[in-house]
């Protein structure tokens, strides 16, 4: 990840490092197992460890119906 953060940031600052980066939400995504019993019916709630990095949240999102995982990106400005 070098290069990730912009120069004199390491990454470590208390801004980037602190609770406020990682966090648990609950989150409803599209399951798109077409096996599963939601999908294409209505968005699943779950939990997920949410990582927010330059206005963009990442996290892994695992349907609590079929098990299948999505990796999401959303942009929170
Ligand atoms: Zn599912």
């Amino acid at each position: 990840m070098s290069g990730y953060y912009p120069e004199g940031v390491t990454g470590n600052e208390y801004q980037i490092a602190g609770a406020q980066h990682e966090w648990s939400d609950v989150r409803a995504e599209a399951c798109y197992n077409e096996d599963c019993k939601m999908f294409e019916v209505e968005d699943v709630e779950a939990e997920v460890e949410i990582e927010l990095s330059h206005d963009t949240e990442y996290y892994e999102w695992k349907c609590p119906t079929c098990g299948a995982t999505r990796d999401i990106e959303r942009n929170v400005e």
